[in-house]
């Protein structure tokens, strides 16, 4: 496994759309590896492939210590209401904003087995899978923040 290098602020790769992966490969594995290697070393909540420069529906999400999410292909199938919150992310070191996301969510994806799971999250969970899977878009919070703010 290896730490990879975090694209930051206005890194084209942040703004590629990212394509779906047809096959789960040992190299897709490893990425998917060295993504919560990444992740873990920068403290992150959660990080996208295209963060680390890699253009593929990939997205990783730590909520403790044995709380691990890795979704491939993931996407929203339902969201339930709206909440503001501050987040910020790994890409924008130490910029925080405001943001609207809804506070429940319904997600669908693959496991690193190949085998569809679905996520319900809720609050923090919740908003971090919007915002990962906003990075498989190109979309970045930045473009959401209704209010930059100190933390
Ligand atoms: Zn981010």
């Amino acid at each position: 496994m290896a730490v990879r290098y975090i694209r930051k602020d206005n890194d084209p790769a942040l703004r590629q759309k990212a394509r779906e992966i047809k096959e789960i490969t040992p190299a897709i594995l490893r990425l998917l590896d060295d993504m919560v290697e990444t992740m873990d070393a920068a403290q992150g909540l959660g990080l996208a492939a295209p963060q680390v420069g890699i253009p593929k529906r990939m997205v990783v999400v730590r909520m403790g210590k044995n709380d691990l999410l890795e979704l491939i292909n993931p996407a929203l199938i339902s969201r339930e209401g709206k909440e503001v919150d501050v987040e910020g992310c790994l890409s924008f070191p130490g910029m925080y904003g405001e943001v609207p996301r809804s506070p429940e969510v319904v997600v669908e994806g693959l496991n690193r087995e190949g085998k569809t799971v679905r996520v319900k999250g809720t609050g923090l969970l919740a908003r971090a899978l919007q915002h990962e899977i906003d990075h498989l878009e190109g979309v970045l919070f930045v473009d959401k923040v209704l209010k930059f703010v100190d933390k």
